[in-house]
């Protein structure tokens, strides 16, 4: 037996016959032309054939899908009519006289290439739906179409990536589960697959080689692991999870779309944390009232320089309006102790937990925390956005950072710029002093939300990222329980609501007594909506 870790994106246990997608391979030959005006016409009609695919495709897989999932095609449809896609291709046929399939061919090649190069994940991820285009017309101007899991048997499908277009025209019946040498995480295969409910396992490298072709494997969705050739006893374990999964799946089902409230009538807000705009998807997936976290230090690492205001800007407002008037908390920059960014210069701390980090970074360097602030107010126009502050040690912190919000909004105001004036301005509670006196932070905050990964790390003083610890650390510790339930009967005699945005929110030992506090809301990862949701319903 071999086993091969991948990055599972779409859980499910599937066991099956592994087959390698098997695509129409065009033999594209760049054939001299001599009737340039005949050529581009034939490359236009191809253009409108497409474009009528893609309406059909879009309407069909609205149905199957969702209409969010199946906008891709109508995206798709749209690049057809940009001028970035076909003049490119229109110049090859008239300056160097090729015929279409090969300018289409060259052209597509290139633009998918400027995608694949850029730094942005999304944009980057946005290759493979040129390639999908690319091939699509290409498909049209030879005459053939792809094959996509041809054959009589369902079969685990593997291939280097998976276009949209593949991945939506499956038959499900005969797809048991996607894997994949290349893909990234927001890419529409991983999308598409956890929609449809196919599970999927990305980034197996070279190691899925095409020699595995034939053989039986077993696939685990959630934990990434492939193995060839399992025997019976490792059969019979995956179809026994796969039971299991399937009756738990089925049972929260009947969650979605619902209100998150207890047998008893109490009204919980189910929120999901997310770390980048791609990520809203997996949120809306999961089935979030909302995003109790937005980890904005996100959009600064992995860069070499500071994002600028717009850049974040659109990140914040793309989130905002993909999560259409639901509620959306944006954390302010979390940069320092394991968050770190070059570029920052921050001084190498010997204790960077306890270090320069979050608000006080903002606080020493407010140009850095303005730009953020500006970025955040101004998309605040396009959904319902709130701001916290994380690290809060103090009043005085917090006024600080209210009287630069405050900065900002009269800059805004005086530049005629639109934004909402009334974003509420939270803080999270994740250091034990912000806990003890959380009742004179409740005279200034508009929310508190519990950050219980911190408040963990602080109370007991354990390092969260210290493996060699967890003997020690009980993180149902009663200290924790008491500054949590602290911190909600303060909120609450203030009359703020409070959340808990920390991994505790998702621990279902503990839904009970969070309820019982008066715990308004839980952000959990998206993922764990639903099953909370269950949890909260029976209690
Ligand atoms: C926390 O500390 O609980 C929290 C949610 O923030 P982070 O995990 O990003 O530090
Ligand atoms: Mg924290």
């Amino acid at each position: 037996m071999i086993t091969l870790q991948g990055k599972g994106v779409s859980g499910g246990i599937a066991v099956g016959k592994l087959t390698f997608l098997e695509r129409t391979h065009y033999s594209i030959e760049k054939k001299p032309i001599t009737e340039v005006i005949a050529e581009i016409e034939r490359f236009n009609a191809a253009r409108e054939t497409a474009a009528v695919q893609l309406e059909e495709l879009s309407r069909t897989m609205a149905e199957k899908i969702g209409k969010e999932n199946a906008l891709v095609f109508d995206i798709h449809s749209m690049m057809l009519s940009d001028p970035d896609f076909y003049q490119p291709i229109i110049d090859i046929i008239e300056n160097q006289r090729l015929c279409a399939e090969y300018a289409v061919m060259e052209a597509g090649s290139a633009l998918a290439q400027d995608f694949a190069d850029m730094d942005d994940d999304y944009m980057k991820a946005r290759a493979v739906d040129i390639r999908d285009v690319t091939n699509r017309v290409i498909a049209i101007l030879s005459g053939t179409w792809m094959d996509a899991a041809a054959g009589s048997d369902p079969v685990i499908l593997a291939a280097d990536d998976f276009s949209p277009s593949e991945t939506a025209q499956f038959d499900r019946s005969k797809v048991l589960a996607l894997v994949s040498r290349a893909g990234a995480t927001n890419s529409h295969t991983a999308i598409f697959a956890r929609t449809m409910g196919i599970p999927a396992i990305i980034g197996f490298g070279p190691s899925l080689s095409a020699g595995l072709a034939g053989t039986i494997a077993a696939i685990d969705g959630e934990t990434g692991v492939l193995c060839v050739d399992p025997g019976p006893e490792l059969i019979e374990e995956f179809n026994k999870k796969h039971e299991q999964l399937e009756e738990e799946r089925q049972a929260m089902e009947k969650y979605r779309g619902r209100e998150t409230i207890t047998s008893g009538g109490k009204r919980i807000q189910l929120f999901a944390n997310i770390g980048s705009v791609a990520d809203v998807e997996a949120a809306l997936l999961g089935d979030a009232e909302g995003i109790g976290l937005f980890r904005s230090e996100f959009l600064y690492l992995g860069r070499e320089d500071y994002p600028d205001e717009e850049t974040q800007y659109e990140s914040y407002k793309r989130v905002l309006e993909e999560m259409k008037g639901k509620q959306v908390i944006i954390r302010t920059m979390d940069i320092g102790a394991d968050k770190q960014a070059g570029y920052f210069g921050l001084p190498e701390e010997e204790n960077p937990a306890l270090g320069m980090r979050a608000i006080r970074i903002c606080l020493t360097r407010p140009e850095l925390f303005k730009t953020q602030l500006r970025a955040i107010y101004r998309a605040s126009s396009a959904g319902n956005a709130a701001v916290m502050f994380p690290m809060i040690c103090s009043v005085t912190e917090l006024l600080r950072a209210k009287a630069i919000a405050a900065e900002v909004r009269e800059e805004l105001g005086a530049q005629k710029i639109a934004f909402n004036e009334k974003v509420p301005l939270g803080i999270m509670i994740e250091t034990p002093a912000a806990a003890v006196i959380s009742d004179l932070l409740a005279k200034e905050a508009e929310f508190f939300s519990i950050g219980t990964n911190d408040l963990t790390q602080y109370t007991l003083a354990i390092d969260r990222q210290n493996d060699a610890l967890s003997e020690f650390c009980d993180i149902h510790h009663e200290a924790i329980l008491r500054l949590i339930k602290l911190t909600a009967d303060n909120a609450h005699k203030a009359g703020i609501p409070v959340g808990i945005c920390g991994s505790l929110g998702a621990d279902k030992t503990l839904t009970k007594f969070f309820i019982e506090t008066g715990i308004d809301e839980l952000s959990v990862e998206p993922a764990s909506v639903l099953p909370l949701r269950k949890v909260i319903a029976k209690l």
